[in-house]
């Protein structure tokens, strides 16, 4: 296998986190405190809950508070909202994180919109995506902004890339393509009604999987030399793509485990830093 066609996400988050403790010496240097994320998490699904913990652990890692919020399986949208009311009005608290998905019963969409938008660290309200779209500075959904620290880490040549993007969920698919088109690739949004996919996704530079079934992309979709991103996670720590298929034909590709999953929590953490700084007025360095 050629490792130098590997994406090595687990470097780049240990990379990206090595900064973040730097940033939170100087918010603690500066102010006493140090930055809190507080995670969401309704029901007992086991991956969230696994997922939540993993959140709070590498807080910690960092010199960052982290505080877990359990909620149960039947919770109303009114309670939830009550929760995350307390948690928009704690001073201590720098970043809110709501665990997706939450039970049917409730709301999802009002409870991320009740994360005010200096909290909104991974880029779920209207208003932070709003702003990823304009190219404002925000926050951005962490998945996409770690897949666009990838790319630039490894120094994918963006500008007037084609680039597909399977999937446009509003958590992954959307962001994704609104942070390629504004470092100006042409931008293609593929989803199940797309027809001809395995045709669009021939034509790419730049193809990132974002549909939640396991190795779907196939090999022979995968134009010779283009960069491959596999943002699916399954179970079995499988991908979207057919990893074995695709590596002869990519220039780059990312592995799952260990290309697109670690970056997602570091820049979670990354980004919950940058919301302490600003909302405790400590202005960063380096
Ligand atoms: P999602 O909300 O279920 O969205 C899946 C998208 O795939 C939808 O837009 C859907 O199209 C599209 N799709 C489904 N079947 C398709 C088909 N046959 N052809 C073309 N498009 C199709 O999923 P998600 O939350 O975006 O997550 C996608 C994957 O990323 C999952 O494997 C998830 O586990 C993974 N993920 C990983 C991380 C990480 O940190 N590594 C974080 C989040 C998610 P329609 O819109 O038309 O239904």
């Amino acid at each position: 296998m050629s490792d130098n066609k590997l994406i090595d996400g687990k470097a780049i988050a240990a990379k990206v986190l090595d900064r973040t403790r730097d940033k939170v010496k100087q918010i603690n240097d500066a102010t006493g405190a140090a930055p809190c994320l507080a995670t969401v998490l309704v029901g007992d699904d086991p991956a969230s809950a696994t997922y939540v913990k993993m959140k709070g652990k590498r807080c910690e890692a960092v010199g960052m508070k982290s505080l877990r919020i359990e909620m149960k399986v039947e919770t109303t949208t009114e309670e939830l909202l009550d929760q995350m009311k307390q948690l928009a009005d704690d001073k201590n608290v720098h970043g809110i994180l709501l665990q997706h998905p939450v039970p049917p019963q409730v709301d999802e969409r009002a409870a991320f919109e009740a994360i005010p938008p200096v909290k909104d660290v991974d880029g779920v309200t209207a208003t932070g995506l709003g702003y990823m779209w304009l190219g404002l500075p925000g926050y951005g959904s962490c998945t996409p902004a770690g897949i666009m620290t990838l790319l630039h880490e490894y120094n994918v040549p963006l500008k007037g890339m084609e680039a597909v993007v399977i999937g446009r969920s509003p958590i992954l698919g959307k962001p994704m393509a609104a942070m390629l088109l504004n470092e100006h690739c042409t931008v293609t949004i593929c989803h199940s009604r797309t027809r001809d996919l395995p045709d669009v996704v021939r034509r790419a530079d730049l193809v990132v999987a974002a549909v939640g079934r396991p190795c779907f992309v196939e090999g022979d979709w995968i134009a010779e030399g283009a960069v491959v991103i596999d943002a699916g996670y399954n179970p079995g720590n499988v991908g979207d793509v057919d990893f074995d298929a695709a590596l002869p034909r990519a220039r780059l590709i990312t592995p799952v485990p260990g290309g697109v999953g670690p970056m997602t929590i570091a820049t979670l953490i990354d980004q919950t830093a940058d919301a302490a700084a600003k909302q405790l007025g400590v202005s960063l360095e380096g």
